[in-house]
C-alpha cells in the first residue's frame, strides 16, 4: 500500500482544518464528520481515489484552507499521482468565489500537474491566460511556457518567451541576475542555443540567409556561444567564404579552447580551399602549445605527413606521445608505422592496432562537466541534466 504515507498526510490535513475552522468558530467552515470517516475507510480500504474524493468534500475551499488543498495536491503531483492532483486543483477553480490571486494560484498548479502529465496542449493554452492576465504569477507562467516550447521543439515559440524574460536594466544600470531559466543557466546561454536550434532547422531548409541571421543573433545574445561560431564557420565554409569561415572558427578559441577540436575539419578544409598551409600549421601550432589536446596532435601530424611524409609525422607523433600520451595518437602512430613493415612485425602491429581501436571505441569521448554524463556524441542539450552547452570532448591530456 504504497499510497499510505500520502493519504495518512491528506487525513491529518482534513482533521487540521476542521479543527481549525472549529477552534476559530467558523461554523460555514466545518467539514461534516460523515465525509471525514469516509475518507478514512477509503483509505483503510485501499481506494485512494474514493478517499480523495472524501477528502476533497470535507475539507471546504476557502482562504484558510486554501494552501492546504494547494499543499496536497502538489505533493501527488511530486508523487506521480497526477489525475489525483489534477482533480484536486480542478476542485479549487470550480469554486467561483475564491478570489481571483488564489484562482490564478491554482490555474498555475494545474498547469504544473498538466505539464507532469504530458498534456502540454492544455497546459500551454492556461498558461497562456494566466501570462497575460495574472501579472503576478507571469514569471512563473513564462518559465513553464518555455519548458514547454522547448520538450516541443518549437524554438520560434521559446526564443520569444525567453527574450520576454531577459533581464531589464534598470534607471540606475544595475541588471536583475536572477532571471534565470529553469536549469538555472543565464536565460542569455539558453536563449543562443534556441538560436542555433533554429538556425539548424533553417539550414535543413536551405534558408541560409536566415539561418546566419540566427546565428549572429545567438552571438548576440551570448558571445561566448562557441556552438553558434562553429555552426557559423560551417555555413561560411558552404557558402564559399571561406575567409569568413576562418575568422569565425578561430574565435572559438577564445570563446572555449576546450572547442577547439570541434573546428578543426572545417577550419582545416578551409586553409585548404584558401592554400594556405603555412598558416595552418602556424595555427595548429599555436593551439597545440596553449591548449594540447589528441586532435590537434593528430591534424598537425597529418599535415606534417602531407608535407614531409611518414617518417616524419611518425617523429613529431612519437615525440607528442612522449609528454601527452593518447590511444589516438598511438592508433596514428601504428598506422603510419604499418605500411613500412613486413611479415611477422607487421602482423603483430596490426594486432596492436586492432586491440587500441578496441580501446578508443568502448571509451567515451564526450562528458557533460555539470552531470558527467558520457557518450560518444557532442550532444549541445545534455540528456542527463538538460542543461546547455555543459558537454565537452574529453580530448585534453592523457586521454582520448
Ligand atoms: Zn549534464
Amino acid at each position: 500500500m504504497n499510497d499510505l504515507i500520502i493519504f495518512v498526510l491528506l487525513f491529518a490535513a482534513t482533521g487540521a482544518g476542521w479543527w481549525l475552522g472549529r477552534r476559530r468558530a467558523q461554523p460555514a467552515a466545518l467539514p461534516m464528520p460523515g465525509q471525514y470517516y469516509k475518507g478514512l475507510n477509503y483509505l483503510l480500504d485501499d481506494r485512494p481515489d474514493g478517499a480523495v474524493d472524501a477528502f476533497i468534500n470535507a475539507l471546504e475551499v476557502n482562504t484558510e484552507t486554501l494552501e492546504t488543498h494547494i499543499a496536497l495536491g502538489n505533493l501527488l503531483r511530486r508523487r506521480g499521482e497526477v489525475d489525483r492532483a489534477i482533480r484536486i486543483h480542478q476542485n479549487l477553480l470550480a469554486r467561483p468565489s475564491l478570489p481571483r490571486p488564489h484562482v490564478h494560484q491554482a490555474h498555475l498548479e494545474l498547469a504544473r500537474d498538466y505539464i507532469s502529465a504530458g498534456l502540454f496542449d492544455r497546459a500551454e493554452r492556461l498558461l497562456l491566460d494566466l501570462v497575460k492576465d495574472a501579472p503576478e504569477q507571469r514569471r512563473a507562467g513564462q518559465r513553464h511556457l518555455l519548458e514547454i516550447f522547448q520538450s516541443q521543439r518549437e524554438w520560434s515559440s521559446a526564443i520569444e518567451v525567453a527574450t520576454a524574460l531577459l533581464p531589464r536594466r534598470s534607471l540606475l544600470g544595475s541588471v536583475n541576475t536572477e532571471v534565470l531559466s529553469e536549469s538555472r543557466q543565464p536565460i542569455e546561454v539558453v536563449l543562443a542555443h534556441y538560436h542555433c536550434e533554429l538556425a539548424a532547422e533553417l539550414l535543413q531548409a536551405g534558408d541560409i540567409a536566415e539561418a546566419r541571421g540566427q546565428l549572429q543573433l545567438a552571438l548576440s545574445r551570448d558571445r561566448n556561444c562557441v556552438r553558434a561560431s562553429i555552426m557559423l564557420g560551417q555555413l561560411e565554409y558552404q557558402a564559399g567564404d571561406y575567409r569568413q569561415a576562418l575568422k569565425v572558427l578561430r574565435k572559438v578559441r577564445q570563446q572555449d579552447a576546450d572547442y577547439i577540436p570541434e573546428t578543426l575539419p572545417t577550419l582545416r578544409e578551409s586553409y585548404r580551399q584558401l592554400d594556405d598551409g603555412p598558416a595552418m600549421r602556424r595555427y595548429l601550432e599555436d593551439c597545440l602549445q596553449a591548449h594540447p589536446s589528441a586532435p590537434l596532435v593528430l591534424a598537425l601530424a597529418d599535415d606534417i605527413r602531407e608535407q614531409a611524409g611518414d617518417d616524419a609525422a611518425a617523429e613529431f607523433l612519437s615525440e607528442q606521445l612522449s609528454h601527452n600520451p593518447s590511444l589516438s595518437g598511438l592508433a596514428g602512430l601504428i598506422s603510419l608505422q604499418i605500411g613500412h613493415v613486413e611479415g611477422r612485425v607487421k602482423d603483430n602491429l596490426a594486432v596492436l592496432e586492432r586491440l587500441v581501436q578496441g580501446l578508443i571505441a568502448e571509451r567515451p569521448t564526450y562528458r557533460c562537466g555539470h552531470c558527467g554524463f558520457a557518450g560518444r556524441q557532442l550532444h549541445w542539450f545534455c540528456p542527463g541534466c538538460k542543461h546547455w552547452g555543459t558537454v565537452k570532448g574529453l580530448f585534453g591530456n592523457h586521454v582520448g
